[in-house]
């Protein structure tokens, strides 16, 4: 295959728009020809090692011949089909595989077509679910400071307000209950007064609280905080106390990244309406799912609608769940496990970076390591240093952070970790 290709950088700067970015003033944008394993090949020559995983997404790297194989054949039998009024074998295959990984409870599987929309379908049956049981207070969301679940409007309004600029929305987007950000650090002490502070906060508002929606574990987007599994226990206890449903947003976190295959699998608890997403696909199409229980299901079906209203277009995509099903099959088959804990000891080559100036914090969990400056990094200036170190690293604020594919190995990583430490010594950061 030639992998030779002009493209037109001019034509993008004026008309596309790419995320979190202004029009006017755009941060550079790399042009990428090809991708394979762990690698991004520039059009200027450059082969990245990547650290990235898009955005989290691509677990097995990228090409993968399983994958490929999958996409191919279901692209010659059905690449989509509505899915109002049909069904097909590689939804079906695919949410029998969802059931049996996820945690026990979770029987019923909603298929949507990006994360945000998960989040939103889970914020649906939450509410949906109390009109259906006759209550009509519980319109509002709990939720900690610090937590990042999409950019739609519900999702939006359930993420930390500061991080997602609330203010700019202020008047559109719903109020909700913000309790505080988790503060005890995964593998640290539990601070009880964490416990007692949510316990007061579900005592306050519990009447008018529909779910608590979290991310497990890590808070991802929102500022990279591993907190202690005994908070996400404690709101679990609180929720059944109290009549809240939980909502676990495992977008980032599912399918091995933090050493478990779910991240609530850590705190040993089931939540009551689950998101995943990102590495589903093996981050190869875009899909997600909502789980939830037969209770809740249920309930929203025998209430006055007696329908969940939704219903998009790509619901259930026949290429998306083949490529799903091979993805799953492909990490289970595997010592994923094993492959997560050795990747975690390469990462922790990170600390070495606990010794520079600027450094506040290193931390690593399960696949994912992350070094906390004291100050917001200039994003433009440490991409152009990165990529002059052969690495593809993009941090946000303070947080240079690695999430790389599953197949990295010890020399990649400690490749990437290298280019951290130099770009916070040599101060290309700044
Ligand atoms: N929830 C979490 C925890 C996420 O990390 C993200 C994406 N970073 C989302 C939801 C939104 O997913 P998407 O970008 O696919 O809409």
């Amino acid at each position: 295959m030639n992998k030779k290709q002009t493209i037109d950088l001019d034509f993008d700067r004026q008309h596309i728009w790419h995320p979190y970015t202004s029009m006017t003033q755009p941060l550079p944008v790399y042009p990428v020809t090809h991708t394979q394993d762990n690698k991004i090949y520039l059009a200027t020559g450059e082969c990245l090692i990547d650290g990235m995983a898009s955005w989290w997404s691509a677990i097995h790297g990228y090409g993968h011949p399983v994958l490929k194989a999958a996409m191919h054949h279901q692209i010659d039998t059905m690449s989509h089909v509505m899915f109002g009024g049909i069904t097909h074998q590689p939804a079906i295959e695919l949410c029998k595989k969802l059931v049996a990984i996820t945690p026990n409870s979770l029987q019923k599987v909603f298929l949507a077509d990006s994360g945000s929309v998960a989040v939103e379908v889970a914020i649906k049956m939450a509410l949906q679910y109390w009109l259906s049981q006759g209550i009509t207070t519980k319109q509002k969301l709990m939720t900690p400071l610090k937590g990042y679940h999409g950019d739609t409007f519900a999702a939006m309004s359930v993420c930390d307000p500061i991080n997602s600029m609330h203010s700019l929305y202020s008047g559109f987007l719903p109020e909700h209950v913000f309790v505080p950000a988790p503060v005890s650090q995964f593998g640290q002490t539990f601070d009880h007064h964490e416990a007692h502070q949510l316990a007061e906060y579900f005592a306050a508002h519990h009447q008018d609280v529909a779910a608590f929606i979290i991310e497990p574990i890590v808070q991802n987007a929102g500022g990279m905080n591993f907190y202690h599994p005994e908070y996400l226990k404690t709101v679990r206890q609180l929720c059944s106390k109290y009549d809240v449903l939980l909502i676990c947003d495992e977008i980032a976190t599912g399918f091995g990244r933090t050493g478990k295959m779910f991240a609530v699998e850590h705190s040993q608890i089931e939540p009551d309406i689950m998101c995943i997403g990102k590495a589903l696909t093996g981050g190869t199409m875009t899909l997600s799912a909502t789980l939830t229980t037969d209770k809740i299901a249920i309930g929203i079906s025998e209430g006055e609608a007696g329908v969940l209203m939704h219903g998009p277009t790509f619901m259930g995509n026949p290429l998306a769940c083949a490529v799903a099903c091979a993805s799953i099959d492909l990490l289970i088959e595997q010592d994923w496990a094993k492959q997560i804990a050795l990747l975690n000891d390469a990462l922790s080559s990170l600390h070495k970076c606990t010794e520079l100036t600027h450094v506040k914090n290193v931390r690593t969990l399960g696949a994912i390591g992350v070094v906390e400056l004291t100050d917001a990094v200039n994003v433009e200036k440490i991409q152009a240093y990165f990529i002059s170190q052969g690495v593809w690293v993009r941090p946000f604020g303070k947080l240079i952070y690695l999430m790389p594919p599953y197949i990295s190995t010890k020399a990649d990583i400690d490749t990437l970790s290298n280019a951290i430490y130099c770009a916070i010594e040599g101060s290309h950061f700044k």
